[in-house]
């Protein structure tokens, strides 16, 4: 926290456009991390954050912004006995594996900062090996949505698309992203109906074989019963979802669907624009409670907001809840007594 505010002085300190383009990505690293809060809960993304404060500071001395694996490992994790490449090994592998989920989120975050520069990692192998920030040219969209204000009190969201493991769905899911074709569309339906008719047969044989029935009821009757009355329910919920799916655009992914270390994902689905074809995308929403300075994660509104998905503070999740407004990527305050 201290680091990344003694950086966001430096920031506020130095003329807007006249920043080099690596400390503008740097920056952006910063902004991205600072309302995910990922560097808190994931070592890996502390090594991140390390880099951009460190790439920030040397280009704002004039120094090289090629920061060595020691750089990274003094800063982090200084008291930890391990050769520094052996420790920065796997949280390196993380982030570059990391990289295609965090690029919406990056895009995000620098047309929140004003950058015209999103980041790229880059390793340079040798002795020692260095790490850097790249600063790749923010892509240019033909109507990019306006930048929205965070209302009084309230906070804006992070994207990050998912890799689900769906991925035994398709392998299109590796990046959390389903070109939703005409394919995808048939195969699904196909699913469903078979699902469908599948429960009418075993209610056709039922009440086939239960009219014949002249012996008293048995508990193993019951229990048949029982199965067929949760398999419609199983059924019902499922139309219930892609009902909802397609006629809200957004909802909460079943846990079914996602990894298990990544609950509260959204399943999007994202009409065809004249840019890119329709496509179902797996994306998890994150932001910063002003209030505590947890993190907001989304979840169902349930009863007490019925319809909607809010975002609630990891840290008073029934006190702290904001709203999920999906265009704007927005939320306002919902209880009066966290305004
Ligand atoms: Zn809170």
């Amino acid at each position: 926290m201290t680091l990344a505010a003694q950086s966001e002085t430096l920031l506020e300190a130095s003329a807007e456009d006249s920043r080099p383009p690596e400390v503008q990505a740097a920056a952006v690293v910063l902004a991205y991390l600072d309302n995910t809060q990922l560097a808190v809960r994931h070592k890996a993304f502390e090594v991140l954050k390390e880099l951009a404060t460190q790439t920030v500071a040397r280009a704002l001395e004039g120094k090289s912004i090629h920061i060595t694996t020691l750089n990274l490992k003094t800063g982090v994790a200084p008291d930890i006995a391990k050769d520094p490449s052996a420790w920065l090994s796997p949280h390196w592998a993380r982030l570059i594996e990391a990289e295609k989920e965090w690029r919406e989120g990056m895009i995000a975050a620098a047309r929140r900062e004003r950058s015209e520069f999103i980041p790229r990692l880059e390793k340079l192998q040798g002795n020692p090996s260095t790490y850097r920030i790249l600063a790749d040219p923010l892509p240019h969209e033909g109507a990019p949505e306006p930048v929205s204000l965070v209302p009084q009190g309230g906070i804006y969201y992070t994207p990050e698309s998912i890799t689900a493991p769906g991925a035994w769905l398709s392998k299109a899911l590796n990046a959390g992203i389903v070109p939703w074709t005409a394919a995808a569309r048939w195969s699904l339906m196909l699913t469903v109906m078979t699902g469908l008719i599948a429960v009418l047969i075993l209610a056709w044989l039922l009440l086939y074989f239960g009219i014949r029935v002249t012996r008293p009821l048995s508990p193993a009757d019951v229990t048949t019963v029982f199965v067929f009355l949760m398999l419609i329910a199983g059924v019902a919920s499922v139309f219930r979802f892609f009902g909802e799916l397609f006629d809200l655009r957004i909802v909460m992914a079943p846990s079914l669907l996602t990894p298990l270390s990544k609950d509260n994902v959204t399943l999007e689905l994202r009409p065809s624009t004249v840019d890119t074809a329709g496509e179902l995308v797996f994306a998890r929403y994150t932001s910063t409670c002003p209030i505590c300075n947890a993190s907001v994660e989304l979840f169902d509104g349930g009863k007490d907001f019925p319809g909607r998905i809010v975002g609630r503070c990891r840290r008073s999740a029934r006190e702290h809840v904001y709203s999920f407004d999906h265009a704007r990527k927005i939320g306002r305050p919902l209880r009066e007594s966290a305004s």
